[in-house]
Formats: C-alpha cells, structure tokens, sequence
C-alpha cells in the first residue's frame, strides 16, 4: 500500500479553516524530506463536502480546494453524530482504519479537540505522539520536532522511531497557509477525483462509551476560548500600572462584558499571573482570529503580533506614539489606558442605556 500522511480537517462554522491548509503543506513537505511518493489523506468531521460550487475561491467546494491543494482522499464521518466531536466515539471509529493504514504522520492542528484526539488514539494504539509542536521534518529518514516548554521560555528538540506512526499536533500560529492557494492545474481537476471514503460515528447511546455529551454550553464572551472569540480585549504589562492591578483587571472585565469580548494577554502578563497561560497571544500562545481586538498596554513584540495578524480590525491604545503594535493598527490611540478605560466604561453605559 502506498504511504500516506494524515491530515485533520479543522473547519468552523462548516468552513474548512485556513489552518488545514497549513497542515497539507506539512505534509507536502514532509513528503518531499522523505522523497518518497505519498498520498495525503484528509480526515473530515462536522463538513459538508457537496456544498455547490462557488466561484467565490473563499467558498469554493471543499472538495474542489482540498484537492487543488494535494489531498489525495478524504476520510469523511457521516452518521448523526458527526457533527459534534465526541472524543471516545471518534477515537474509535480512526483508530481501525489507522491500525489498517499504518499513516507515517497524522497532522494536526492544536485545539480543544485535537488535544483530545491525539493522545487518546496514541494510547489506544500504542504510538508516539508530539503534542504543541513548532516545527516538524525528517532528517535521515527519522522525524523531528521542536516544541516549546517552560511555558514557551525554552524549546526542546527531539527525535522518534520512524518505525510506527507519529501523531503531531502543531501549534495554529507556525501553520502558515500559503498551502491555501490551489494550483491551478489540480484545483479544476481534482474535484472528481479525489476518493471519498465514508466511515459511521455511532450515536453515544448505543455504545459502551464512559463519557456521554449530555448538552453543550456556549461560554460567556469573556470566558470564550480566544480562538473562537469575535471580540478580544487584549491586554499587555502597560495596564493597571497606575491604577494598581487589581483594580485595573476588574475594569478590563467590567469593559470586556459591555463588548461582549473575551480577555487575551500577553507573555509578561500571563508570567505575573493575572490571566492564565491558555489566555497568551502570540508565537509561544494562540493565533487569534477575531473581527475586532483592542490592545491596550502592548508594546507590539514580534512574537505578540505572529498571533495577531489574522485578526479584521485592530485598535492599539499606548502611551508611546513609537510603539510597534500601531503599525498593525487600524485605529490608534496614543494615551494612558488606565485613564481611558473609565470613560470607555462610563460611555457604553450609556450607549446601552439609550439603546
Ligand atoms: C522565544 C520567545 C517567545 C515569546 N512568545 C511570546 C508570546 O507568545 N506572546 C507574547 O506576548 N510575548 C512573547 N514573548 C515576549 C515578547 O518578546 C515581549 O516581551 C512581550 O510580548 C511584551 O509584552 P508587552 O507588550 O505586554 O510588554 P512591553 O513590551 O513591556 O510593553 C508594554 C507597553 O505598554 C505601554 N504602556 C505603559 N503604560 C501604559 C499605559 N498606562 N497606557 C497605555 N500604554 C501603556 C508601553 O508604552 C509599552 O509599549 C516571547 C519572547 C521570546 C524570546
């Protein structure tokens, strides 16, 4: 059987994410480390591959995208239960075809589910597993990843059996996705034939799950995964300096639920404790994707903005017209954010009043 490489599809709201196709250039590359002819196989959940064709590329049919990208077949789950991630069902429902297949990689990107997936499908099928990674490529024929540790202050290097499969999870933010362009070539081509294989998700009820999903919530924006949040009010160590820092972080929530925005940091902020870790920005944090983020007190390091690029509309608030984070900015405001944020507060109070 050919060699394949795995790939997870990630997609939001039925819209495959542009991080997947970060992931199919990971494999094409690690493809080409290996000189070797491999397929890459597309692994879908939660998409509707039919949608019609759009000229629009940015809604283009998944098929026709994915495989003007070079995947060669996809893995769709269908069933009821497919819309919703459910870790035991879906573990199981892989693992046969991956004990079948035998993948070199399955690539993923980090996120709440994939942090699920990968060390479930490991453990049941004893193989190696990477998680957080930054960078990944085989040297002599053996794999290779660098992953951050000590929350992002240092970063190890290591090296894996290329005897079994690997699964990665890489970090959003090194999944660049230059791979999105499709060759002109394969993207009119392709739709027909790329091979879809189907595989059941059965419903939780009728197996001997441990775990059931009963409901699911949706968080309050402030407390929302800053992956997934439309509204980020970001903040970094200028904040809180005069006001004292307790007083200042009770505001930025008291303004972040007026805006319906979720809370994000900083590296020196999340190191002096007053946000945690899964709420950094930046090379080390998340790549956040929101239609708006405020940055209040950042001074726009590169390793911050490597998390930010993606977002529609930025505004920067500091007190240092010099500051980088302004180049990125759509609306600036040079001055003292623990002065501001009073009469942000004290405005949209009344804008809520008169509405
Ligand atoms: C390997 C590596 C990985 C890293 N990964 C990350 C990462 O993932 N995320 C990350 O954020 N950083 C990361 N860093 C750290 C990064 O280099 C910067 O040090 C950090 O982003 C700076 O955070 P900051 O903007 O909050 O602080 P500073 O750079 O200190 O900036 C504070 C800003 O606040 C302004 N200010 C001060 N008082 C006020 C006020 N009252 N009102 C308005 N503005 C005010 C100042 O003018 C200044 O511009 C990493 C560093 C390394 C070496």
């Amino acid at each position: 059987m050919k060699n394949t490489i795995w790939i997870w599809i990630h997609q939001r709201d039925g819209l495959i994410d542009d991080i997947t196709f970060g992931l199919v250039q990971e494999a094409r590359e690690l493809a080409a480390d290996m000189a070797d002819t491999v397929s890459i196989v597309a692994i879908a959940m939660g998409i509707d591959l039919n949608d019609p064709l759009d000229d629009d590329q940015e809604n283009a049919n998944p098929l026709n995208l994915l495989g003007g990208c070079g995947v060669d077949r996809v893995i769709q789950f269908k069933g009821s239960s497919a819309s919703t991630y459910h870790g035991e069902s879906v573990a199981r429902a892989l693992s046969g075809v991956m004990e079948k297949e035998r993948p070199l990689f399955f690539l993923m990107a980090h996120d709440a589910d994939t942090a699920d997936l990968a060390p479930r499908l490991a453990a049941m099928l004893q193989l190696q597993v990477v998680t957080r990674a930054v960078d990944l490529s085989v040297n002599d024929q053996i794999p290779t990843a660098v992953r951050p540790i000590a929350n992002g202050h240092l970063f190890e290097t290591r090296t894996y059996n290329c005897r079994t499969s690997l699964i990665v999870t890489l970090l959003p933010n090194v999944l660049v996705s230059s791979g999105r362009e499709p060759d002109q070539e394969r993207y009119r081509d392709e739709k027909n034939n790329i091979v879809i294989h189907q595989i059941d998700l059965q419903q939780n009820e009728e197996q001997d799950f441990k775990t059931r999903i009963i409901s699911t919530i949706e968080a309050e924006p402030e407390n929302l995964d800053i992956t997934e949040a439309d509204i980020i009010l970001a903040i970094g160590r200028g904040v809180g300096k005069q006001a004292g820092n307790e007083t200042a972080l009770d505001s930025v929530y008291e303004l972040a639920r007026l805006l319906g925005a979720s809370v994000a940091g900083t590296r020196p902020v999340i190191d002096r404790g007053d946000l945690p870790f899964e709420r950094q920005i930046g090379q080390t944090g998340k790549t956040v994707t929101p239609r708006l983020i405020i940055n209040c007190g950042i001074s726009g390091a590169n390793e911050y903005t490597a998390g930010i690029e993606k977002s529609k509309q930025v505004i920067a608030i500091n007190t240092d017209a010099r500051a980088r984070i302004f180049r990125f900015a759509s609306l600036g405001i040079v001055g003292d954010f623990d002065l501001i944020l009073p009469l942000l507060i004290k405005r949209l109070i009344q804008l809520k009043d008169i509405g």
